[in-house]
This record gives structure tokens, sequence and C-alpha cells, in this order.
């Protein structure tokens, strides 16, 4: 497997080598949606990264298993564990079902990312069929000593969890700055310390979302569902767990702390942060007005932007960043992300249409190559891969206008690494584009069919079937080249 793969650990602060526990297998854990409202570009930026780091460890020839949660219960409006679970007030302002509420963004949530070409996780479990194993996994928490029960509620007791193992790794904070940022309780909770964690939540009689347990009738705490899910699909030890940049702290930290707090060891060895999106220079906050949801992106049905942007220009203009840096979306970014999207489209249809000559390239391929495969292993930097695509851009169209020459091996090779990367890798797919304007790819399908039925027939001296093949096509003003390794087509 190809060990040069660096990446940047949020744990360590820096970049190290990928290995992962079992060779040729890596376990992936991704904080997946609260499927409460239609999803924010700001989330799809997130599953859109991870999407990319999937893919690319997919094309290593990794065998991946990548969970994805599904959040239908437990998280509450406010991360100091008070507040109305999210579902469950959506659902008392439309008087709806939770479940129906968790059903109908769960698939707006699925048609957004088919939109954008992610891949399907291997597993999208939900929290509310896990109750059971969040249930065991507080009971285990409960006899280690690092919990304690109030009223029917459960709380992680994190002053004596941070008696024996450091708190706070992730996110770089100690405890006594916890203790002194994190607000006074009030008479609100029965928490003994504030920077204490709800497990379990006894469920206030208007709750409507609630299960029997041992300590109450109540709910899972947040934070405890991604470790219950992520050890029972993963393992107590897996190799990636990622999420927004946002989800550090407390999410990430309090689901370290749970599970160190059973098996006394680093659950996870690669923590992967995805930056957030911006737009126009400022943070998306529906309040604002400052927010637009993907689906009126594509239509143009917004106050923010003029035009309307196809999704796969919007996943372009994405990976244009690096993911864990800010990326600010505006309609003049867009703009100049549509243009390079579109020249790369050209260019990969141009070069379906090139004619390969004997003449050895001036384009090193190879070097080429390296210099993609490179961008990749250093922290999936998606943006200098796409730079790295435009150089060959600019010799296939140098080809096409005869300034410069390609053999037949180099082309073939050339076609193959462009797909892989453009498709496989960035999960990029061409936009059709009408016949008028340009040729679409499935033209070029047909023709190569035809190219090579001709070739058959000239090889067997059927000089009238290959005649008219080429006559027929020259009246379509499409030109026949033969050349020694086959023929091939331009269109004029
Ligand atoms: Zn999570």
């Amino acid at each position: 497997m190809n060990s040069s793969l660096v990446v940047y650990n949020s744990l360590k602060g820096d970049k190290e080598v990928f290995k992962s526990i079992l060779p040729n297998n890596v376990g992936m854990y991704v904080c997946g949606p609260t499927v409460y409202s239609n999803v924010h570009l700001g989330n799809c930026r997130t599953f859109i990264s991870f999407d990319l780091i999937f893919r690319y460890l997919l094309h290593l020839g990794y065998k991946v298993r990548y969970v994805r949660n599904i959040t239908d219960a437990g998280h509450l409006e406010n991360d100091a564990d008070d507040g109305e679970d999210r579902i469950s007030k959506k659902a008392r302002l439309e008087s709806i079902e939770p479940m129906e509420v968790v059903q109908r963004y769960t698939l707006d949530f699925r048609n957004t990312m088919s939109k954008f070409n992610t891949l399907p996780p291997s597993i999208e479990p939900t929290a509310t069929g896990h109750i059971v194993e969040q249930i065991e996994l507080i009971k285990k928490i409960i006899k280690q000593g690092y919990a304690y029960e109030i009223n029917g509620s459960v709380y992680f007791d994190v002053l004596k969890f941070n008696e024996k193992i450091p708190y706070g790794k992730l996110s770089g904070r100690n405890i006594e700055e916890l203790i002194h940022n994190t607000r006074s309780l009030g008479g609100q909770s029965d928490k003994i310390n504030p920077q204490d964690f709800a497990l379990w939540k006894k469920a206030e009689p208007e709750h409507i979302m609630r299960w029997p347990s041992p300590w109450s009738d109540g709910f899972p705490g947040w934070h405890l569902e991604c470790t219950a899910m992520s050890q029972k699909y993963l393992g107590s030890q897996f190799d990636i767990h990622g999420g927004g940049m946002d989800l550090k702290f407390p999410h990430h930290e309090c689901e370290i702390a749970q599970a160190e707090s059973i098996h006394k060891k680093s659950p996870v060895n690669y923590w992967f942060h995805a930056n957030m999106l911006t737009l126009n220079g400022k943070k998306m906050a529906k309040s604002t007005g400052n927010s637009i949801l993907p689906d009126q992106m594509f239509s143009g049905e917004n106050k923010i932007f003029k035009k309307s942007f196809s999704p796969m220009v919007v996943r372009f203009f994405m990976l244009q960043a690096h993911y864990r840096s800010i990326l600010d979306i505006s309609e003049i970014a867009l703009e100049a992300s549509k243009k390079g999207f579109d020249k790369l489209i050209d260019g990969m249809q141009t070069l379906e249409t090139l004619v390969p000559s004997s003449v050895t390239s001036k384009f090193d391929l190879i070097a080429w190559k390296e210099k993609c495969y490179s961008a990749m292993n250093d922290d999936f930097n998606s943006p200098l891969l796409i730079a790295h695509l435009f150089d060959a851009i600019k010799h296939i169209n140098a080809v096409a206008n005869n300034k410069q020459e390609i053999n037949s091996k180099d082309l073939k090779e050339l076609k193959q690494i462009m797909h892989d990367l453009f498709n496989d890798v960035l999960g990029l797919k061409s936009v059709k584009k009408n016949l008028n304007t340009s040729v679409n790819i499935e033209l070029h399908g047909i023709l190569n069919l035809l190219s090579e039925i001709r070739d058959k027939a000239r090889n067997s001296k059927d000089f009238e079937t290959s005649d008219l093949i080429r006559d027929s096509l020259s009246k379509l003003n499409i030109q026949i080249n033969d050349t020694r390794e086959g023929s091939s087509f331009k269109i004029k």
C-alpha cells in the first residue's frame, strides 16, 4: 500500500505518514448531520471534503469501511446539555412526528449529497437505532467510576477522568482553563461540575423522544452516539475520525474521554477536521439572512446570487481550496470556478479527439503524474492537483492545435490518468453540453466505436465497409486519420 501518504493529524497538530492499523484496510468514522433542517452548504463542504479523502483512499487500493452517522435524537439546542432536542422542537413547531422530521431531512441530505456526486458511506447508522448500545456504554463508564447518576440523569465526571487520563488533548485545552471558562450552572442543572457532560438525560414530561433505561425514561447525550456507533462498527481503536472543525470541542473531546474511560487507550489514530465555509466574507447564519441552501444555489432562486450554479461547479469550487483552509463562497469566486471547470471539461473532451503521432512527446508524462500524486499524498491537496490538471490541459490543447505532439502510448496513459483523477479521485462529472456548442462524451464513445469497426474492416481488407464509414463521417465534418497504431477521428 502507498506508504507515502502524509496526513495532517489534528491530535498531533502536525503532518505524519499515514499507516493503517490493518494492512490494506481503513476504518473511517465521520460525524454526520443532525436531521432537523435542510442540510446547509457548510455541512456539504465538510462531507465533500471527506468524500475526497474516502475516494483517494479507495483509489490507493485500500478497502475502506466508511461509517457516517445520522443524528436523529439527543442533539440539544445548546452544547452545555440544555435546551430542547432539535428534532423534537421542529416536530412541535410543525405539528408532525419527530420521525417525520427525521425522514424528511434525511432524504434531503442524501438527495443533496448525491447531486454533489459524493459516494454513500459503507454504513449510515442512526442514534435511535443504537439506544441499547448507548445504555451499555454508560453502564461500562459508570463501572469504571467516571460517571455519576443524579435524579435519573447520568453525567461524565470530567475532573475525575482528568486525574488519571488527561482531558483536552484534541482541542489543546487544559482542565484549569476549562473550569475558568465554563459558565456557572445556576439552578438549572444537576451536574456536579459545569464541565461535566450528559451521558443520559431524564426526559421531562413534555419530551416525546424517550426510551427506558436503568436510570430513567430519557434519552442519550449527543456525544455518546458517536462513541457507541464508531466502536460497534470499527472497533475500540480505528484509523480515522473526521468531522467539521466546530466539532473538535466539546463533541470530539467528549468522544475521546468516553472511549478512553473504558479502554484506556486512544480510540482514534488520525483525527481530521474540515474547515468552515463563509458566504461573502461573513459567517453563514439564517438569522442574519447571510445563508443559502444548496438547492437555491442550483436553481438560482435566492437573493444572494444573480446566477445559478450547478452542483458540479460548486463541488469543483470547493475542491479548489484545501479542506483545512477557510473558504469564502461568493458570486465572483463561483464565476471564476465555472470558467475553470468549463475549460477542464473542454480539455477532457479534446483529449478524446487527439490524434497520436510517432514522435516522442515533449510533455514529461511520468514527471507530471508524479506531481499529481505528490499533491494528493500531501494531505489531500486537491487545489494543487487541479493546478496540475490544468498543465495537462495546456498540453492537450497544444496537441489539438498541432503545436505539440503525443504518441499513442502516452495518449492512452494520459487518458487513463485524467479519468482516474478527474472522475474517481475528485468525483467530478462532465456536464453534458449541447451538440451545437460542443461535442458530448456519448458521441465520442460512438465515434471511437466506429473507428474500431473501421480498423477491423481494414485489417480484414473489407475496404468497402471502411470507406463507407470514412466517407459518411466526412460528410458530417468528421475526419478519420489513419496512423500505424490505428485510426482516430477529428471533428472539424
Ligand atoms: Zn459525532
